[in-house]
């Protein structure tokens, strides 16, 4: 028996199972892939939330996890008709492969055990403790902490009642390089419309396509004409996968229906819903959710009181935080309905608001 099962090794289950190490407890990080592994993702640790709890909970970054550039001088905003705008903000930027096994690697020096390519389908809570089933096998113990991102089959297990609907994002890796600055992160507004938008970074040799592509595809097309991409360029790979800011349950979070904790199990990160709107970084909920969990296990042991009980007033803390971010992402749409500078001034205003969360 575990003290705490950790299912998910992205950034919210790795530092969750290194906290617990740290605090003593026996803890098992579960992940289905094989490791390293990759994640759709830009890959940068973007507002201060995220890069002080990097800082304060991992140390710095090394260079050999980060890719080239290994920081981005910040982001280039481009709305169709307005002048492109420069939002200086420098952010460590890495494949999540390395930056993600980088963390995983400092759980497993703490102390974690980890098991990975084991998918986890269920888990069940039993008499004060839980089942964790690996397929045929199962692992018990005291807490499971869900950390296993935006399709997670630890909230599947908590709440089988929930009716889900996601939105999926892709991701596209060329070869080569466009005529634009490959030291900021290149976000598009499209001509025909203010939502969703899509991205273009350069990573080392490659450049990346990210967003909204199935909907952008001409528009993204058209608009990086006039940056060197023909169009009948083919992609090295593509992948896709669920948005966390795309599931549907953000209303269920706010009024209550879904609530991210059943008796010992607890919900972090994408899990629990917790990508930011208006910037979409989810690096710092994660790792600032996870620090939430341990702490109510903690309490919970010394104490004997419930953990949900203590969990969900700190999560409600993020919460707040995202309410906020979603206030100002409707106002960024509503400005988009009186002109495209209007929108350009707002999406600006929105995105410094979000990195400057701590
Ligand atoms: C296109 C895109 C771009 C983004 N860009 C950024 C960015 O630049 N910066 C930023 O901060 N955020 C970004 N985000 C958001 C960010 O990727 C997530 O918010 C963040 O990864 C959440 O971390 P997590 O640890 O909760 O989950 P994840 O990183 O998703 O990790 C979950 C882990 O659980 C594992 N897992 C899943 N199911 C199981 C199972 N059944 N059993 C065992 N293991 C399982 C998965 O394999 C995975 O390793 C982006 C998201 C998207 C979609």
């Amino acid at each position: 028996m575990y003290d705490v099962i950790v299912v998910g090794a992205g950034p919210a289950g790795s530092l969750a199972a290194k906290k617990c190490a740290e605090q003593g407890l026996g803890v098992l990080l579960l992940e289905k892939s094989a490791l390293p592994r990759d994640k759709v993702c830009s890959g940068m640790v973007m507002g201060v939330m995220a890069q002080e709890l990097v800082r304060q909970e991992f140390g710095e970054i090394p260079y050999e996890s980060l890719t080239n550039p290994s920081h981005l001088a910040g982001f280039l905003l481009y709305v169709p008709e307005t002048e492109p705008q420069v939002l200086e903000y420098r952010m460590p930027f890495a494949w999540r492969r390395d930056l993600d096994f980088w963390m995983t690697q400092q759980a497993r020096q703490a102390g974690a055990d980890i098991r990975d390519g084991v998918k986890v389908v269920s888990v069940e809570p039993e008499s004060g403790h839980c089942v964790v089933r690996l397929g045929q096998e199962t692992i018990e113990s005291r807490f499971v902490i869900g950390a296993d991102g935006a399709n997670s089959t630890i909230r599947r297990s908590i709440h089988p009642e929930l009716n889900i609907t996601y939105r999926t994002a892709y991701r596209e890796c060329y070869s080569g390089e466009l005529a634009l600055d490959r030291n900021y992160f290149h976000w598009f507004a499209p001509l025909s419309r203010t939502s969703p938008r899509f991205s273009l970074c350069h990573k080392g040799e490659f450049f990346l396509l990210g967003g909204a592509l199935k909907q952008l595809r001409s528009e993204a097309n058209k608009i990086l004409g006039s940056y060197g991409f023909s169009g009948r360029e083919r992609p090295i790979w593509k992948d896709g996968c669920i948005s966390g800011a795309g599931v549907n349950l953000k209303g269920g979070l706010y009024s209550g229906a879904f609530i991210p904790a059943r008796d010992n199990i607890l919900l972090v990160g994408d899990a629990a819903l917790l990508q930011m709107p208006v910037s979409w970084d989810g690096i710092g909920m994660a790792l600032k959710s996870s620090l939430h969990a341990v702490e109510s296990i903690v309490d919970a042991l010394a104490t004997g009181r419930d953990v949900g009980e203590i969990y969900l007033p700190r999560f409600a803390s993020l919460l707040d935080i995202l309410k906020d971010l979603d206030l100002l992402g409707a106002r960024i749409e509503e400005a988009g309905k009186q002109g495209r500078k209007a929108l350009a001034a707002a999406w600006a205003d929105g995105i410094k608001a979000a990195l400057s969360i701590a």
